[in-house]
């Protein structure tokens, strides 16, 4: 056996989530949504099962599908894409592994910003590179160009990077990704740039696309996913971007680890991306009221709450919330005994992680959102 896999614990997700089942606890652990995704792209996914293909579909997506992402990008983000820089995955997390394996060496090494979504460091291991990780310092969790650099040796081959950030909730600002995208450059390393939260921006101000930096498209791998800028998370539609000669590596990777997503739920994602203008701008107003709900909920009940500004995620501080316990243990029993499941934040990183931060997801209805304040101000009573 694997020593990697055998000692692993399951995700954290899974984890909390199985408890909440168990428990009948509120789950504001793992990210998903209970409200709000578009009748019409589900629609477009039964016609599709229906009339359309249900055998393999070409490797690298349906055409119309990386047509689709291409027009996208290129719309949102004014980067000029084609067909040929997309491949399409099953998800996200097909992405990044297909990204990481096409270009990590067993020996090389890869440096992770933590906190870093899981997913992250066991694929890493997997191709048999190293994790180095820098570590982003709460509660602003900036990039420090000197960190950074520190970490960088002549072995180093990639850095994984994921903005906007989860657990984080933040979006980095453009000074932190030329410092990135200098770095990068100098050294001349691949950046996977996870940016499967770019249009969950709460602030004012625009998604900056890390290959839209000079010097940068070259050695990017964008990571996109429909699951979120569609609220369908269990569809597993998800795709990289790089440039032609990047991309097509990245393809070949891709067709041993899955070799293709289901076509029905490509073409429903094809048709999403080409109508969903007025879903997409919808999407602010409505994440952002159910942020302030949550984020004034915990406020009232004596929590000090920090992120919130992207992604769909809060953090709370335990410690400067009064509670003298670290994260796994207060999320034990905040599941346990006040009926509400959060993520522990030091299961994002190795290395001497933060341990007085907890995750909470926004992406619910209202009444989701006020049982699960009422569940944390019982914790808080209990275990504060
Ligand atoms: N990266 C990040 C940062 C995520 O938050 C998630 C899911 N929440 C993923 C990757 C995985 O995306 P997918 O479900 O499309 O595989
Ligand atoms: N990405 C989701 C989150 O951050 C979880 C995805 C999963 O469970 N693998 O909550």
């Amino acid at each position: 056996m694997n020593p990697l896999y055998e000692q692993m614990k399951t995700s954290v997700f899974e984890r909390m989530s199985n408890l909440a089942v168990e428990r009948g606890a509120v789950n504001l652990g793992q990210g998903f949504p209970d409200f709000g995704w578009p009748e019409e792209i589900l629609d477009a996914a039964a016609n599709a099962l229906r009339d359309g293909s249900n055998q393999y579909p070409p490797s690298r997506g349906l055409m119309a599908l990386r047509d689709a992402v291409a027009t996208h990008y290129n719309r949102y983000q004014g980067l000029s894409l084609s067909a040929d820089h997309v491949c399409v995955t099953s998800g996200a997390t097909e992405a990044l592994g297909a990204a990481i394996f096409a270009t990590v060496q067993a020996g090389d090494e890869v440096i992770l910003l933590t906190p870093a979504y899981d997913s992250y460091a066991p694929m890493v291991r997997s191709a048999g590179a190293i994790v180095r990780e820098v570590a982003l310092q709460p509660p602003g969790w900036r990039i420090d160009a000197a960190a950074l650099e520190g970490a960088i040796t002549p072995k180093t081959r990639a850095i994984i990077f994921n903005n906007p950030h989860n657990p984080a909730g933040r979006m980095f600002e453009r000074e932190e990704l030329e410092t990135l995208a200098r770095i990068a450059r100098e050294h001349d390393l691949i950046v996977i740039s996870d940016e499967v939260w770019e249009h969950v921006v709460l602030s004012d101000q625009p998604f900056v696309p890390l290959s839209s930096l000079p010097g940068m498209a070259e050695r990017t791998i964008k990571v996109g996913s429909a699951g979120k800028i569609f609220l369908l998370t269990g569809w597993k539609v998800g795709w990289m971007i790089g440039s032609p000669e990047l991309a097509a590596v990245v393809a070949r990777a891709h067709l041993f680890i899955n070799f293709s997503t289901p076509p029905n739920l490509q073409s429903a994602v094809a048709f999403g991306l080409e109508v969903g203008e007025p879903w997409i701008a919808a999407m602010r107003p409505r994440f952002t009221r159910a942020r302030d709900r949550l984020v004034g909920g915990l406020r009232d009940a004596g929590f000090d709450v920090i992120g919130g500004e992207a992604t769909y995620f809060v953090c709370v501080d335990l410690a400067a919330s009064g509670i003298a316990m670290d994260d796994e243990s207060f999320a034990l029993a905040a599941v346990e005994q006040a009926g509400v499941a959060v993520i522990p934040l030091s299961a994002f990183a190795a290395d001497d992680p933060p341990r007085h931060l907890v995750r909470l997801c926004f992406a619910k209805k209202d009444e989701t959102i006020d049982a699960g304040i009422a569940a944390m101000a019982r914790a808080k009573e209990l275990l504060g």
